[in-house]
């Protein structure tokens, strides 16, 4: 690596696509295309053109845009559902005086990814009206929020961090469309899931580039083209300090296309005999029994649960889990449930001789190192 710093801290990062460790890692065509793209000027407005045809080509969708992150997009797409294209109400916001301005969101839908997600919302100058509770949301109560005066359309989440018993989404985006109102899906992290989420017919979805996608930070704003080019038209208002920059567009677009060339099925597979041979060698430690876990949104690969046998080895996983992040390299895994009992890795973008180091350290901390006896 030639970064221009010297003594940063090597990170294994088993947590999964996690901002406050850089989310995720480029493959060299993505690389590639990002760097040459800083090499030239370009047309801004052709290059945003171009890549809204190639995010309708490769998904299928009316049309597409890219923003600075997924947190903007969530931002631009309020505003876009109070003033559509109108340049006064652009020119205007944050004041809403004359749009509708209140976004409905059911109560487990009210996130935090690092912050509220009422902030992203609440930054276009958009009113949250919140439906339901943080456990439970019914049909009945979504309907009777989204019946309000001054709704300017319902922003759905779909995000492990969701909780509680809310309106599934598909049932949320007919109600909402039979109402005659717009619906926002932000599916930040669920960009392997793209195809399916949006065939849900939702106006506008958004996922990260950074994550799965593994782009330059980057937001996808996909859907039908009037809210899409409403959301790019804010780029001349609130969505000045949003804007995605050439590199990213140029680096999200290279990231679609890498992903559309390589063969899904293989990419499972790979990710599954990963999986498959590292939980063998974690079974391979004393104290240590290693299992898969589906993910529980339906995205198509496994994490590695490793339960950690307290009473054994005097060790708890947590004990396990703070000496593998105070060491060099830092080892970061997966925050659960079941903390206290087991360690959960998403290797998805790791090779294997990190896991192989993981493995390694791992027998460093448990006793005998991790030797059966
Ligand atoms: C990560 C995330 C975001 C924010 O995405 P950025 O691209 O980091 O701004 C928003 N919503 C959800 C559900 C997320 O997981």
């Amino acid at each position: 690596m030639t970064l221009p710093f010297e003594n940063f801290t090597r990170v294994i990062n088993a947590r999964g696509t996690y901002t406050p460790l850089g989310v995720s890692r480029s493959p060299e065509p993505v690389v590639r295309a990002t760097a040459e793209s800083l090499r030239h000027f370009f047309d801004m407005e052709q290059l945003a053109d171009q890549a809204g045809h190639e995010i309708a080509r490769i998904t299928g969708a009316e049309w597409g845009c890219v923003t600075h992150c997924t947190a903007a997009s969530i931002t631009l797409s309020c505003a876009a559902l109070m003033t559509g294209i109108n340049v006064i109400h652009i020119n205007q916001l944050p004041n809403t005086t004359g749009m509708r301005s209140g976004i409905v969101i059911q109560g487990g839908h009210l996130v935090n990814y690092g912050h509220p997600i009422e902030q992203a919302v609440r930054l276009s100058g958009a009113k949250v009206l919140s439906a339901g509770t943080k456990t439970r949301c019914t049909s009945e109560e979504l309907y009777d929020t989204l019946r309000h005066d001054n709704v300017a359309g319902l922003l759905l989440v779909k995000s492990r961090l969701c909780q509680g018993d809310m309106v599934p989404v598909p049932a949320a985006i007919s109600m909402v469309h039979e109402l005659g109102l717009p619906v926002i899906v932000d599916a930040a992290a669920q960009d392997l899931q793209m195809e399916k989420l949006l065939s849900l017919g939702a106006d506008l979805t958004l996922f990260s580039g950074q994550k799965y996608l593994a782009s330059p930070t980057a937001g996808l704003v996909i859907g039908k083209r009037d809210f899409v080019q409403a959301v790019h038209a804010q780029e001349r208002g609130i969505g000045r300090g949003m804007k995605a920059g050439k590199e990213a567009i140029v680096g999200v677009i290279a990231a679609l296309q890498y992903r559309h060339r390589e063969k899904r099925d293989s990419w499972i597979a790979a990710q599954k005999e990963k999986a498959d041979v590292f939980a063998q060698h974690l079974n391979d430690l004393d104290h240590v029994r290693a299992e898969l876990v589906e993910d529980p949104l339906g995205n198509p690969f496994s994490r590695v649960r490793a339960w950690i046998d307290q009473d054994s080895s005097g060790v708890s996983a947590r004990d396990v889990e703070k000496v593998l992040s105070a060491g060099a390299p830092m080892i970061v895994v997966q925050d659960h449930a079941e903390s206290e009992r087991a360690l959960m890795f998403e290797i998805v973008a790791l090779n294997r001789e990190e896991l192989e180091t993981i493995c390694s350290r791992l027998a460093t901390i448990l006793p005998d190192g991790g030797a059966s006896q």
